[in-house]
């Protein structure tokens, strides 16, 4: 029988996560799995963490959990996640059951036909039309410039083989991009649709701006052809340049001195400037990410797993020792 590990990152999902415990516990125990659901409270603010610590109580054996000192981001908490689990497959999953359990045997199924990633891919049914049709576009955009793949729909809801696990922790960058390093890593995948589902509670925390934010980072994140861009740009322009100043004296030449248009000098000053601004601020990510990454700093600090309870609690049944002896 093989084991199958669940990671869980959940960041303020106090409103769902036990009703994603008992689904998911319920789907497990129908599967020819032995099973653990490796929890990550990503540094909540709200009783997350309580709840996580009464499920782990109920569940011993089959439950892990560890808690952020502070909000880490889902990257990290899902590294987290597959550091901690020991299964021989790894499904990663949001704890809103947006990613519907059942579709565990289904993805089981294909991971014994010898998959190392098994793939859920939502469709975009019962999205908001411009946001489909937004990400559509970057899907395309981003596909035309960066080395690996990256599908539409495709997010981290996938069952990992353990070699594809292993391959996903040797990458040691600061600077994580799970959907390009899921493609990065290769190996057999497979992909399936499954209908979107909408959230069982709480909130999502995706602001249209983390979103923008999040597909700079995807553009960035795997090589240095925007760079090109700027080499581009720069020849072009020098080219365009060289051009205007040949029909220049050409035209002075044949026709007397004229004056040049203001409105044009003007224009093609504030339009460079912009240009060389947004170059600079390109070549400032890339050297943002390079000072991140040499700083070598963890990816998350844990405060407290299921091994090792909260320093209060600790503190509290120590004093309660103590009261007694005295
Ligand atoms: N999440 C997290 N840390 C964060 C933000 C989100 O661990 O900083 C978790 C969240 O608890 C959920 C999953 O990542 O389990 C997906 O988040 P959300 O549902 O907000 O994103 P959406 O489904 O809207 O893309
Ligand atoms: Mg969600």
């Amino acid at each position: 029988m093989i084991k199958l590990s669940v990671v869980v990152p959940c960041f303020n999902e106090e409103d769902v996560v036990e009703f994603f415990d008992a689904r998911m516990r319920q789907v497990l125990d129908t599967l020819q799995v032995d099973y653990e659901i490796c929890y990550v409270d990503d540094g909540s603010s709200d009783g997350t963490l309580g709840k996580l610590r009464e499920i782990a109580t109920r569940h011993p054996g089959h439950t892990q959990y560890a808690s952020f000192s502070r909000n880490f981001g889902k990257e990290a908490a899902m590294l987290a996640g597959l550091r901690k689990a020991a299964g021989d497959a790894v499904v990663i999953m949001d704890a809103d059951l947006q990613h519907p359990p059942e579709l565990l045997g289904r993805m089981l199924d294909l991971y014994h036909q010898g998959h190392d990633q098994v793939i859920a891919r939502r469709t975009r049914e019962g999205d908001k039309k411009i946001r489909s049709a937004l990400s559509r576009t970057y899907y395309r955009a981003v596909n035309r410039w960066v080395d690996v793949e990256i599908m539409d729909g495709v997010g981290d809801f996938r069952l990992l083989s353990r070699p594809a696990v292993d391959a996903l922790l040797s990458l040691p960058e600061y600077n994580r991009f799970s959907k390009g390093l899921f493609s990065w890593i290769g190996f057999d995948a497979v992909t399936f649709d499954y209908k979107n589902a909408a959230r069982e509670g709480g909130e999502t925390k995706w602001k249209f701006s983390s979103l923008v934010n999040y597909g700079m980072d995807g553009l960035i994140s795997f090589n240095n052809r925007p760079l090109r861009i700027a080499l581009w740009l720069g020849m072009v322009l020098t080219g365009l340049a060289a051009l205007y100043v040949v029909w220049v004296v050409v035209n002075a030449l044949t026709q007397g001195v004229t004056s040049p248009g203001y409105v044009t000098l003007v224009a093609i000053i504030v339009g460079l400037g912009g240009v060389q601004m947004m170059m600079l601020g390109l070549i400032g990510e890339y050297i943002g990410r390079i000072y991140y990454e040499t700083k070598r700093r963890p990816h998350f600090l844990v405060k407290e797993t299921h091994r090792s309870p909260a320093r209060s609690a600790v503190e509290r049944t120590r004093l309660a020792s103590t009261e007694r002896e005295h």
